[in-house]
């Protein structure tokens, strides 16, 4: 998919939402992306992360990672696309996640093989803080992060990953640290994008 054709798809969906929006990473933005709303579709799912998976052709992958909660339809699918023509059941698609304390860890039995090459797909990269804590999670478990894919870069040249780092397409939507938010300085209040903002939006 060219970006072209991936941003007609976020679009067609409804996935770009304007408005006051803190997002994960903390920063504020007018802009938020919904990938939820892109990937709620199986086809499209399908079609978005068959793309992802083919950026990273002729790398050995033994394993996707992805964040939850953003990452972990994205993450199920790159592996299926890069399963295809392999043997046996393929290549596994497992995700980190929060515990209590809000730190990522591997959780429900999940494990990665001493020196297994892993790629870590998310949705969104704004800072790529989700992606840098899973790259994180992988290494301490004994497994090696060979790249990082994300359907969505909308960090603008911010990004700092240690692995090779590829998305489908680059958006350039500014986000604020809260103290230099210009809606905030308006006197408005960021919402958290989530269930509230689902009926926000309706
Ligand atoms: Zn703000």
């Amino acid at each position: 998919m060219q970006p072209e054709q991936v941003i007609e798809v976020l679009k067609t969906v409804g996935a770009i939402r304007h408005g006051h929006f803190e997002l994960s990473s903390g920063l504020h933005s007018d802009t938020y992306v919904q990938c939820a709303l892109v990937l709620q579709y199986p086809r499209i799912a399908e079609q978005i992360s068959s793309a992802l998976a083919a950026e990273f052709a002729g790398l050995e992958i033994g394993c996707v990672v992805s964040p939850a909660l953003g990452g972990v339809i994205l993450g199920h699918e790159v592996a299926r696309a890069l399963s295809a023509g392999r043997p046996g059941k393929g290549i596994p698609a497992i995700f980190v996640e929060r515990d209590k304390s809000g730190t990522m860890s591997l959780r429900r039995g999940f494990s990665i093989e001493p020196g297994q090459p892993v790629l870590v797909v998310e949705d969104v990269w704004t800072t790529g803080g989700s992606t840098c804590e899973a790259i994180h999670v992988v290494e301490s478990a004994g497994g090696r992060v060979v790249a990082a894919g994300a359907i969505i870069d909308r960090s603008q040249g911010r990004l700092d990953l240690p692995v090779r780092a590829e998305s489908l397409v680059q958006l350039d939507i500014k986000s604020y640290e809260t103290s230099e938010c210009p809606l905030c300085a308006a006197g408005g209040v960021a919402v958290k994008p989530g269930s509230r903002f689902v009926r926000a939006a309706q």
